[in-house]
């Protein structure tokens, strides 16, 4: 069923609403295409077992349902939002008490980020509150981000673009919604999935992009001091794709501009989406 958004209804006893029970994945389209829709599949299935909850139809009937909701969406490109709640019942911790798995697709018109953020790169802050691994939810997209929320909150409030969120240690795990690379002495450093991050699906593509360009990748742990005296930093998510980092915490990374390794990757990632012969996204902001 497809709906206008103002006729959309959720019931308020929906555990999704009620304790934050649900999963869900992010996805954007190239050319009216949703990017890597079978790798976002596979994980928000890997996300529900995770957490228990069953899935409402099988895989290819929601890819179908997702492909339909966004032709049925008209936009240029979207930001679409696929979601598993464990559906509604009356309150009370029990999963058991839940009907329903409930499922919903969001789409929206997808609004890219300012051209000379690529162009200049952005700058983070790294979040004063550490974060513990999660082990029940081990790296599910479980739709609880306030974490997350807080963190962006201040980074927004100190004028940057991103937070990072780091472990008790003080080792860099990942961004607020995106995931961190550093390249250090030569070398594309990312934090490994046992640390307790969300497996990144342009993650991924960037680690296999960057084997293909015969850049050295270690899947390591990443010290705050690694990532400081670094020479570059990227960070990359699915909405985003690549951004380089320049700043974090007020402090320069590297010759302080994006550097040549990060627009090599991103312009092969670019390849991959099928924008090769589009303009980079630094481009379009002129010099
Ligand atoms: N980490 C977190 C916590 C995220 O929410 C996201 C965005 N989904 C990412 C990393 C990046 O993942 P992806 O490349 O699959 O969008």
């Amino acid at each position: 069923m497809i709906l206008q958004p103002e006729e959309a209804k959720v019931s308020v006893y929906d555990r999704g609403f009620l304790y934050g029970d649900s999963v869900f994945e992010t996805i954007r389209t190239y050319a009216g295409e949703p990017f890597a829709l079978d790798e976002h599949l596979a994980r928000l299935e890997r996300s529900a077992g995770r957490v228990a909850i069953p899935l409402p139809l099988p895989r290819a009937d929601f890819a179908l349902e997702i492909r339909r909701a966004i032709r049925a969406a008209r936009n240029p490109e979207s930001y679409v939002r696929a979601m598993i709640t464990r559906g509604s019942g009356p309150m009370g911790l029990d999963t058991g008490l839940a009907e329903k798995a409930l499922r919903v697709v969001l789409v929206e018109p997808l609004q890219a980020l300012p051209a000379t953020m690529y162009r200049d790169g952005v700058a983070v802050t790294t979040f004063k509150t550490r974060r513990a691994a999660d082990e029940v939810a081990q790296g599910a997209k479980v739709s609880n981000y306030l974490t997350s929320m807080m963190a962006l909150k201040e980074a927004r409030a100190a004028g940057a673009h991103e937070a990072l969120i780091l472990d008790g240690s003080g080792d860099v795990l990942e961004g607020t919604t995106s995931n961190v690379f550093a390249l250090t002495q030569g070398v594309l450093v990312t934090p490994p999935e046992e640390a307790g991050i969300l497996v990144g699906i342009t993650r991924a593509h960037v680690l296999e992009v960057a084997g293909e360009l015969g850049i050295p990748v270690r899947v390591e742990r990443l010290p705050l001091e690694t990532l400081r005296s670094a020479t570059e930093v990227f960070i990359t998510s699915t909405l985003r794709e690549i951004v380089p980092v320049v700043r974090v915490d007020g402090q320069e990374i590297g010759a302080r501009v994006p550097g040549r390794t990060t627009r090599a990757i991103h312009a092969a990632f670019r390849q991959k989406v099928g924008l090769g012969a589009e303009p980079l996204p630094w481009e379009k902001a002129g010099d």
